[in-house]
């Protein structure tokens, strides 16, 4: 299939709505470690992994060779059977954790995750509301995106669920105009007011992400999240974490949680977890995974043997290279050449951790008016220099880079450098 028919079929054959980046969509037809390659043989240098996904890179032998390995030995087993590479991996999450007293259960998605944590949620107190943040992202299903809280995100209009949400610990743009070392926490105290208003007994949980990564990669404050962690267990809430990008090692610690001193009451994992292959999980305490006893669950394809072998290699590819290390490192590398781009008036705030990391545009750094038409041309030039990065934040002026994790300091030189030759470019085009 020609790059056209592919674009024409795409058109014909496809729900509109699911839609492709670039005004000339790329046609990827293979993979090598961090590398894409379209159909005319074009190598990008990808710093997105497919939305934080193929964290190990594309085409990684070492674990594809343990899907294969299973594939050919069976492909399927439901969950009604017993099924070794899904236990194997259940104990390699929990362990993973650093306690015993979790359990884990496999799905397909992050979406889907989001709606068994909803289900968990439900269990624990049957009519309760889960809150989550005005920037969030959680996913395409009902209840995942009801979740959601960004607008041009959120699809199943008036549906009402139980649940609300609560301002972002955005500090960059603090929506009480406060600065963070004099501001008292009081986005943290906005769901305290947001619990009683409702009533404790109608609260159940706060659901969010450590790390924003459709929002626009915002990284609450430690303390925020310890506040919120102790809000919540003051009103006998759970402590829901949505994992789906920050998990598995993306910002140099194995879940995102782990650089917040809390313990969630359950989380949920998705993308990197099967490095491209279609998986997700969630992960609970004892007490509230035991509360599913007195249901029926099931799932045909949660716990598949192949996306298990896959995960599973996965882990420990990323456990014997030592890659959360390097994923540290490297974010602090990055983070520190990309502060020289602050000399343009247009970069507003660099920000993330380990390997999720995100530059704000804005119009010029005094006002931070958002920049959206800066951040696409950005978007677009670094295509032309073959290197791929992600777009998002409320505002759609933020760039997103999640490089699978076995990049090298070498790319991270390129990438930066490029990065600025394209914003330069941009001043010398008049554009800034
Ligand atoms: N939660 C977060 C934080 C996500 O980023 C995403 C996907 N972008 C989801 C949930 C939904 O995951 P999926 O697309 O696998 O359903």
């Amino acid at each position: 299939m020609n790059y056209r028919e592919a674009v024409d079929n795409r058109k014909s054959m496809i729900f509109p709505g699911i839609r492709t980046y670039y005004q000339e969509p790329l046609y990827i037809v293979k993979g090598e470690n961090q590398y894409l390659i379209d159909y005319e043989g074009r190598k990008y240098l990808d710093f997105y992994s497919g939305v934080a996904t193929a964290c190990a890179g594309y085409g990684n032998r070492f674990i594809s060779d343990e899907a294969i390995k299973q594939l050919q030995e069976i492909q399927h087993v439901p969950t009604l059977y017993l099924n070794r590479p899904m236990l194997e991996l259940a104990e390699m999450l929990l362990g993973l954790i650093g306690r015993k007293d979790y359990k884990v259960m496999f799905c397909n998605s992050g979406s889907e995750g989001i709606e068994f944590l909803m289900l968990l949620s439900r269990l624990y107190k049957r009519d309760g509301h889960v809150l989550s943040f005005s920037n969030g992202y959680h996913g395409m299903t009902l209840f995942s995106n009801y979740m959601t809280g960004i607008q041009s995100w959120k699809h199943h209009g008036d549906v009402r669920l139980n649940g609300g949400h609560v301002e972002t610990p955005y500090c960059y743009r603090c929506s009480y105009g406060l600065k963070p070392d004099s501001c008292g926490m009081e986005c943290a105290l906005s769901l305290k007011k947001a619990i009683n208003q409702m009533g404790e007994e109608n609260f159940s949980g706060f659901l969010f992400e450590p790390i924003l990564g459709v929002g626009g990669v915002i990284v609450p404050p430690k303390e925020y999240v310890k506040t919120v962690a102790e809000i919540v267990k003051e009103f006998n809430g759970l402590l829901l974490v949505d994992e789906v990008q920050t998990g598995m090692g993306r910002t140099g610690k194995w879940y995102g949680f782990q650089h917040f001193d809390i313990v969630p009451d359950a989380f949920c994992l998705g993308k990197s977890l099967g490095n491209g292959l279609p998986i997700g999980a969630v992960v609970a305490k004892d007490e509230l995974a035991d509360l599913t006893a007195g249901v029926s669950m099931y799932t045909t394809f949660g716990g598949n043997p192949v996306s298990c072998a896959h995960a599973k290699a996965s882990i420990e590819f990323i456990e014997q290279e030592n890659m959360l290390k390097h994923i540290d490192e490297l974010g602090v590398k990055m983070v520190k050449n990309l502060e020289g781009l602050y000399e343009y008036h247009c970069v507003g705030e660099i920000r993330g951790l380990g390997l999720m990391l995100g530059i704000e545009f804005v119009k010029d750094q005094v006002s931070k008016e958002p920049d959206p038409e800066i951040a696409h041309t950005v978007f677009n030039k670094l295509r032309e220099y073959q290197i791929l990065v992600g777009i998002g934040g409320v505002h759609k002026n933020v760039i997103r880079i999640a490089p699978p994790y076995i990049i090298t300091e070498e790319d991270v030189d390129i990438f930066v450098r490029q990065l600025g030759k394209v914003i330069d470019s941009l001043k010398s085009n008049r554009l800034l």
